[in-house]
């Protein structure tokens, strides 16, 4: 049984620390809970204003407080005074009063990215292994079958190369599949985040314990954690760590972790080590010139765009560090022909487009982008990594986030702890911007493309 007003209030709550006063009294606390449908609580606004403002600037962050507080919903709708009724006749619970939220899960929302698919994975020299095992597992999760044991199913390999790409189609797959398999993708530096909670905010009610972490992960069929190298640091995370694989491994659960390196290189405890190497280890490597030129041809097509052989070519040619960035060269490539007004990109757009990316990469860092985005913006570093919440530095903040997460490969918690903020607020800024760039505003494009040209030096 839950009450409408608790869940509500327990939101509103969590979202406190990450939104002014004035903003939390403005725009959240005139909302008031309406009803719920299937797994989607439906909240009333007193005005169209307040509705969209929501819906612009705080509804993931609402959204994310909500799951954590109760994981049986999956999301949130706003609806105006005028929309009220229609929303209560068809719906089978009353207003404010107790209800008992359905155990929904096949209605539950697929939490993976639907474009990472086994087929839409280009298969080659560098990663078959690492695909076949992953496209097995998907089908016999937690199999003992054979003579192979895949559990745990260990993936590694650099930046962009397709682990988190491999993780995403197992679970799509099982989705899709095995609709009654409960599977838990988690980040692990969100997992680390979770258990710090838990930990040191037990006596809170509002916030999980750490038996509740425990048996919340205990609960899966299939468990995929993701970067895990980002356990590394921290000995009591590891050891709670140690638990929930020993529980889900002695249950016959499938364990699917991927890393940047392989477990014989991270600085763990023995026993993990050897639990991680217990089952089947592969690596990912680099895609060799053709696997690229395959890649590019597979975007082009999933995203319907058309690009000329001596520009896929090119592209292919020039970016042979990872997956990610050979991604990138392609959008920038096109967008950059956008800019200048051609409707497709030729060899010389690409040679323009991708000038700045030969340059040295490696002496790009946060502090590099910082100072870059401090000086196009006229605003200071300490003001960047400050608190002040004029329109100008949020500006400057936003953007030095989103290039961050976009040039390098950081944990969203390792960037919360720069900017003194936790993982969604950095989340919520990178998406701010990569929503803007994905709808092609040609203001926030050429910031950047500004911007990313002073830190290429
Ligand atoms: P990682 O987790 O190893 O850092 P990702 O899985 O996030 O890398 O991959 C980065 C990007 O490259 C994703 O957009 C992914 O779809 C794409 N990608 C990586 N490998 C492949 C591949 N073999 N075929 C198609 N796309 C790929
Ligand atoms: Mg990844």
């Amino acid at each position: 049984m839950l009450e409408l007003n608790t869940v509500f209030t327990k939101m509103l709550d969590a979202v406190a620390r990450n939104v002014t006063a004035v903003n939390h009294a403005l725009w959240l606390q005139p909302l008031s809970p309406l009803c719920v449908k299937d797994t989607v609580l439906f909240l009333s606004a007193p005005t169209k204003n307040i509705k969209k403002t929501v819906e612009k600037l705080y509804i993931q962050q609402l959204r994310t407080a909500l799951i954590s507080i109760n994981e049986l919903f999956t999301d949130i709708e706003i609806v105006t005074k005028d929309q009220e009724n229609d929303v209560l006749n068809n719906s089978d619970t009353s207003l404010g009063g107790e209800l008992v939220v359905k155990d929904t899960k096949k209605e539950r929302k697929n939490p993976f990215v639907t474009k990472y698919t086994f087929e839409n994975f280009v298969v080659g020299d560098s990663n078959k292994f690492a695909f076949h095992a992953a496209e097995r597992v998907a089908k016999q999760p937690g199999s003992t079958e054979g003579v192979i044991n895949y559990n745990p199913l260990f993936i590694y390999g650099g930046v962009g190369l397709g682990k988190t790409h491999l993780m995403h189609s197992i679970g799509n797959y099982i989705f899709n599949t095995y609709p009654s398999l409960k599977i838990a993708y988690i980040q692990t530096d969100i997992m680390v985040n979770e258990f710090f909670n838990a930990m040191t905010s037990y006596k809170t009610e509002n916030k999980m314990s750490v038996q509740n972490f425990r048996d919340k992960y205990k609960k899966v069929d299939v468990l995929m954690l993701d970067d895990v190298q980002f356990l590394i640091k921290h000995t009591s995370v590891q050891d709670q760590f140690f638990q929930i694989f020993n529980d889900l491994y002695q249950a016959g659960k499938q364990i699917i972790l991927s890393s940047d390196r392989s477990p014989k290189d991270m600085d763990l405890h023995e026993r993990l080590v050897s639990r991680f190497m217990g089952g089947l280890m592969v690596e990912i490597g680099k895609p060799n010139l053709d696997m690229r030129i395959s890649i590019i041809r597979k975007k082009m097509q999933q995203e319907g765009i058309a690009v000329n052989n001596d520009v896929i070519f090119y592209i292919a040619e020039n970016i042979e560090s990872n997956v990610r960035e050979l991604e990138g060269a392609l959008t920038k490539v096109i967008m950059y022909a956008q800019l200048v007004g051609k409707p497709y990109p030729d060899l010389q757009i690409a040679q323009e487009a991708l000038r700045f990316d030969k340059t040295k990469t490696e002496e790009i860092n946060c502090d590099s982008i910082i100072n870059a985005v401090s000086s196009y913006y006229n605003v200071s570093k300490g003001d960047i990594l400050g608190k002040k919440k004029t329109k100008d530095i949020v500006n400057a903040r936003t953007m030095a986030i989103y290039l961050i997460t976009d040039m390098l490969s950081l944990p969203l918690m390792t960037i919360g702890q720069i900017f003194g903020k936790d993982h969604t607020t950095i989340m919520y800024a990178r998406d701010k911007i990569s929503q803007k760039v994905s709808s092609g505003d040609e203001i926030t494009l050429r910031q950047i493309k500004d911007v990313k040209s002073i830190v290429s030096g």
